[in-house]
């Protein structure tokens, strides 16, 4: 058994939680106040997720990037492949905020969206 420990960043308080792993596996978890808080420590002990934020080559538009972010998070160990397909993206103008330009980013269930409007010149 190995235990990790934690500190929470979901709120002020920042809990610190302590996390029982045995094979991989999450035995117990201590500390938390809060449900959130429990789902979070269990979560980032065995596969922590990150929101995205990043930006994209943009055409047609008086800027030469969009900034882009994930609409929620999508997994830690996923950043690099993640990285290569926003390197990869060009978007033409108009583009509105929240837009969404990869429905179901790389086979999550996040979106990657536009975090701002541009438009077109
Ligand atoms: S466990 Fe709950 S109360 Fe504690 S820091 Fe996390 S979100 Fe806040």
């Amino acid at each position: 058994m190995e235990n990790k420990e934690l500190i929470c960043v979901n709120c002020p308080m920042g809990c610190r939680i302590t996390v029982t792993l045995d094979e991989g596996r999450v035995i117990d978890i201590k500390g938390y106040t809060c449900e959130k808080g429990k789902n979070y420590a269990a979560q980032e002990t065995v596969r922590p997720m990150r929101v995205l934020t990043s930006t994209v080559r943009i055409n047609g538009a008086l800027a030469r990037v969009l900034p882009v972010i994930t609409s929620q998070e999508i997994p830690l160990d996923m950043m690099e492949e993640a990285m290569e397909a926003v390197r990869m993206l060009t978007v033409d103008a108009p583009v509105r905020v929240n837009q969404v330009l990869i429905p179901h980013f790389l086979g999550t269930d996040a979106d990657l969206v536009a975090s701002r409007s541009m438009k077109k010149i």
